[in-house]
């Protein structure tokens, strides 16, 4: 008999009781066991990252190099044996990076490591010259004496602060996204900031910025970690400091790419699906290994290990190489919106997108009835090194359009301790990346991926916040 007090009455009635809720079969628990331990793709991740980074490179959203991105993940789709492999087109705006310097003009003449904001206006026919007036942060900025800024040139100087689960991106990052509207707002001509990075190197940090609709445009830069300690140390001799920004950019037409989508095809019910996945898109100062060759290539390397299996899973697996994910989850807003109509039919998602750290959580935002499925696939995944966690934690970035429109979210959570030292450089590079490390996560999405598909429940949907 159920058992429903006042208080739990709308749960009770939302779905079936949690005892109605038929756990994984013993046998796809041992499926998943072999899928954990076999280790037959061990290996196929790394080759994959190492494919993408050596044959295509940098491939940022609408460039030449991104539509060789699309054919490549189509063709390792198909070469691994995927029973669907088709592309979905979306258009953007189209943002392009020429040429970028910026130096010290007084007092102490030197060069900097500048690079532009994805997004940023280019200076125009002539540098930007300015003094520089620094901020500790936005939120400085923003309470900044009327007429502090004009004509000048801000500076925020936030730094970011590591942490395993990457929250000091998310402290720090604002400063990227909305420096420029705000110091535009308050007639400054130009932005730098310090870059959103953890390290000491002389790389300097992209990422996207936009401004909002009602101010002008104004050119927008990251010093590296160890300019902007320079820039502070000029300004505490107490003279104006002038700095000069020779960057041209520009926001030009529009451009159309592509999600890439590699579908497993259940069984028994093939229109339900699990998706898992990477963004192809990287940006183009470095060779996208980290951010997110790394994830395309464990996604990817956990679908073939499915697809080695006798039989495939009772639901589809979906593996997605998501479009254009560095300029605003643009492919994955458009597969949201093409596939509104299937949202009920998607029933786990999960994606990787940080880095090549090994997986120490398994976290999710699941219907609470459903939480003992889950604990079976911790159970499974334990040996792994992870743990479950049912605290905290959040979907990967192209997932949340559709968990925005209900979709339950996994997260296989990755030791991303030093993700923001190398994330949107020049040194995002293959080098960082360690095999045996993706062969776990590969491992860890192969578990996850098989048994949400396996399981005879679904997740319900995703719970309000
Ligand atoms: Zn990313
Ligand atoms: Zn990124």
């Amino acid at each position: 008999m159920r058992l429903c007090t006042l208080a739990l009455a709308s749960l009770c009635m939302a779905g079936p009781a949690r005892a109605d809720i038929p756990p994984l079969s013993e046998v796809a628990i041992s499926t998943a066991t072999a899928l954990r331990d076999e280790h037959s793709t061990a290996g196929v991740a790394y080759g994959l990252v190492e494919s993408l980074t050596t044959e295509v490179g940098p491939r940022m959203a609408g460039t030449e190099a991104d539509v060789r991105a699309v054919a490549w993940a189509r063709a390792k789709f198909e070469a691994l044996g995927f029973d669907s492999v088709r592309v979905e087109p979306f258009s953007f705006p189209y943002w392009r990076r020429g040429h970028e310097r910026g130096e010290v003009l007084s007092p102490f003449p030197q060069p900097l490591a500048v690079t532009a904001l994805g997004g940023s206006e280019g200076t125009g026919d002539t540098p930007l010259e300015g003094e520089i007036v620094a901020f500790d942060s936005l939120a400085e900025l923003q309470a900044a004496e009327p007429g502090a800024v004009e004509g000048k040139i801000v500076f925020i100087t936030q730094r970011t602060q590591r942490f395993k689960d990457g929250r000091g991106y998310g402290l720090s990052v604002i400063g990227r996204s909305s420096g420029a509207t705000e110091a535009s707002k308050r007639g400054a001509v130009g932005l730098i900031i310090r870059s959103i990075s953890t390290n000491s190197d002389r790389f300097p940090h992209t990422g996207m910025m936009r401004y909002a609709p009602d101010v002008k445009p104004i050119p927008a830069a990251a010093v590296s970690n160890p300019d902007a300690d320079l820039l502070i140390n000029m300004l505490g001799r107490g003279e104006p400091v002038r700095i000069r920004l020779d960057i041209d950019a520009e926001t030009r037409g529009e451009a159309v790419s592509y999600n890439v989508i590699g579908d497993i095809v259940g069984r028994e019910r093939p229109d339900e699906v699990v998706v898992i996945g990477g963004h192809l898109d990287s940006w183009d100062l470095g060779t996208g290994a980290l951010d997110d060759g790394a994830g395309v290539g464990i996604t990817m390397a956990a679908g073939a290990a499915i697809l080695k299996q006798e039989q495939r899973p009772r639901r589809s697996v979906r593996v997605i190489a998501w479009g254009n994910e560095e300029q605003g989850l643009i492919g994955a807003r458009a597969y949201a919106e093409a596939h509104a109509g299937q949202m009920s039919k998607h029933v786990l998602g999960a994606e990787s997108d940080f880095g090549a750290g090994r997986v120490y959580a398994l976290r999710a935002g699941v219907d609470a009835r459903y939480w003992p499925v889950l604990e079976q696939i911790a159970a499974v995944l334990a040996p792994l090194g992870i743990a479950f966690e049912r605290e905290g934690g959040g979907p990967g970035p192209d997932v949340i359009p559709l968990v925005q429109r209900g979709m339950p979210w996994a997260q296989l959570a990755q030791d991303g301790s030093d993700y923001f030292d190398y994330h949107h450089t020049a040194n995002d590079t293959l080098d960082k990346i360690d095999s045996e490390a993706l062969d776990q996560q590969a491992a860890a999405y192969a578990v996850l991926a098989f048994l949400a598909a396996e399981a005879e429940a679904d997740f319900g949907r995703v719970p309000a916040q």
